[in-house]
């Protein structure tokens, strides 16, 4: 499946969470919860911030997998 924040072809993982869990080649292991994933149909993440972020939740907890949800998303601004 593809990337849901930069669109590479990235892993599912089988996952217990509500939502999906990914492994990109670019962006890493990382989670998007089910809210997310509803709330997205038309819109995109905004790719460098959100893998920055992505980049300090895992040096703040190196042993979980960051997941996107309805709190921390970065949306991509509007054309
Ligand atoms: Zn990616």
């Amino acid at each position: 499946m593809w990337c849901l924040i930069c669109s590479e072809d990235a892993r599912h993982i089988d996952s217990a969470m509500d939502g999906i869990e990914l492994i990109c080649p670019e962006c890493g292991h990382f989670g998007v919860s089910g809210i997310v994933m509803r709330e997205r149909n038309e819109r995109k993440f905004d790719v460098e911030r959100t893998r920055v972020w992505l980049h300090r939740e895992r040096e703040i907890n190196p042993d979980r997998c960051p997941v996107i949800n309805s709190s921390n998303v970065i949306w991509a601004s509007e054309p």
